[in-house]
């Protein structure tokens, strides 16, 4: 991004306390002070730290002005630009939002239980083969990086593809009306944050938010399997698609094969085009059809598609095939955990073809709330011992599948069980149990710290 100084401070009607050279430009915006490069405007936000304490650091990176709060008007600095605002991270949307009316791309935002990163990232393929596109970095999906994403845009971009997340009711509203998507896309509903909605029905309502921006000509595009979103949505004038995997949807998937690297699939609406995904895990079909559908509304060609998504350059850290320091296989996926996604897992991993044992660990699903026992325990249906040889099992909440798993695997031979603390213990058991012939699932909420397991298991530590 291009912006002087000055247009920032009117964009965002701050005050600008130091005068500074019509010429001087920000080229980017950034809230955390370590990170940041020269030319960047720094927004200080308060979280556990105030930001407005690292404005030295932010300088030292090479900082060239900085929004600052009112509330801390006594101490801003009087050799060098702040713009003061009465809350910065206000003031970095309201600049988002200026930003993005002046670029104006076509607006891409993409929502939904599970598969936002992936499907922004096969969206952003696609769209790749026609136009200049933007996309979020990471994980970057709340009203933080959604405004930075917005802001990382350079001129030339044409399409912008935006991950939304949520956890609250009215987050998704504020995202929305933010950047007034030319097409949304709701991925599917799982249980993620039933701890706090305490239905389905209430995670669709709060899904169903990011219609709140569009315009009357923009798309919705999302899980037509899903009645709790068909429901919503045919009651809404924009027009729409659905895709999934039965014949009630617009587009649907017709045969699908995968293996541990990639996965393939044909669909009806081009029967003779067979496309790849270049991802484990039969889900990720789901994924890639919301990503054609959101293609097909731009009126890219379908073997364009077909190209984008099998180019496409997935975001880390998210399930992917390690090699361990004995030489057995792992598929890692320790940042996230919810019932959908370790059941989709499981069908990946249950794919794979080892020489040896399939092995299984799987830390504590967390906000499940009331229904966390029950949904753990739950999971002993799709634990088949014929497909899963072993079973490890670490946090609170697992007891409960434990008890559930008991009748089909033994304690202590195929069954392990660990405290929420004990990742260490966890190691080294798996450690005995394991040759290089086996192949390793790992899936946890992120607060079960299962990454200490792989390291472990990568020889890193
Ligand atoms: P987060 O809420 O952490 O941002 P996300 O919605 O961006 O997650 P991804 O990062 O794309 O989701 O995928 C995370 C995990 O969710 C995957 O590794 C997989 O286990 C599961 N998953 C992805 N897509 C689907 C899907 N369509 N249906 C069910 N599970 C899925
Ligand atoms: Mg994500």
């Amino acid at each position: 991004m291009k912006m002087k100084i000055e247009e920032v401070a009117q964009a965002v009607s701050g005050e600008l306390t130091v005068p500074v050279a019509a010429s001087e430009l920000v080229t980017s915006v950034d809230f955390d002070s370590r990170k940041l490069t020269t030319g960047a405007l720094f927004v200080p936000l308060t979280g556990t730290h105030d930001g407005h304490q690292y404005l030295a650091n932010a300088i030292e990176k090479g900082a060239v002005a900085a929004l600052w709060s009112e509330d801390h008007r006594d101490t801003a600095p009087a050799d060098f630009p702040v713009i003061i605002v009465p809350n910065p991270l206000a003031a970095l949307q309201t600049l988002a939002r200026y930003y993005l009316t002046k670029i104006n791309p076509k607006v891409i935002a993409v929502t939904g239980s599970n598969g936002k990163t992936t499907t922004k990232d096969l969206i952003a393929s696609i769209c790749k083969t026609r136009f200049n596109v933007t996309k979020t970095q990471g994980n970057y999906n709340n009203e933080i990086g959604v405004p930075i994403t917005v802001l990382s845009m350079d001129s030339s971009t044409e399409v912008l593809v935006v991950e939304m997340g949520m956890d609250r009711p009215g987050q998704l509203t504020m995202l929305s009306q933010l950047t007034t998507p030319d097409i949304a896309v709701i991925t599917m509903i799982g249980e993620a944050h039933i701890e706090f909605f305490k239905t389905r029905a209430r995670i669709a309502d709060a899904k169903m938010e990011i219609t709140s921006g569009l315009r009357p000509d923009s798309w919705l595009i999302y899980k037509g399997d899903e009645p709790l979103l068909q429901k919503r949505a045919s009651a809404l004038p924009f027009p729409q698609k659905t895709f999934g995997e039965s014949d009630v949807n617009d587009l649907y998937v017709t045969e699908s094969q995968t293996d541990d690297q990639k996965t393939v699939f044909t669909t009806n609406a081009w029967p003779k085009l067979p496309f790849t995904v270049q991802l484990p895990g039969r889900y990720n079909v789901n994924n890639a059809l919301a990503a054609l559908a959101v293609g097909d509304a731009l009126a890219i060609p379908a073997p364009a598609m077909q190209q984008g998504l099998e180019a496409a350059i997935f975001t880390k850290n998210r399930t992917e095939w390690l090699l361990g320091d004995q030489g057995e296989k792992i598929l890692s996926d320790v940042y996230n955990s919810n019932p959908t996604a370790v059941r989709a897992v499981l069908q990946a991993f249950a794919a794979s073809q080892p020489q040896g044992k399939r092995i299984v660990v799987l830390g504590d699903m967390l906000e499940l709330g009331d229904a966390a026992p029950q949904l753990h325990a739950k999971l002993a249906e799709v634990l088949d011992p014929n497909q899963f040889n072993s079973v490890f099992l670490l946090g609170t909440e697992m007891q409960a599948l434990k008890t559930a798993l008991a009748d089909k695997y033994q304690l202590g031979n195929n069954l392990f069980y660990y405290d929420g603390n004990q990742q260490p213990q966890l190691l080294q058991e798996l450690r005995q149990h394991l040759t290089s012939k086996d192949e390793v699932l790992l899936k946890g909420s992120h607060g079960m710290h299962l990454e200490i397991v792989l390291q472990g298991l990568l020889g890193e530590k």
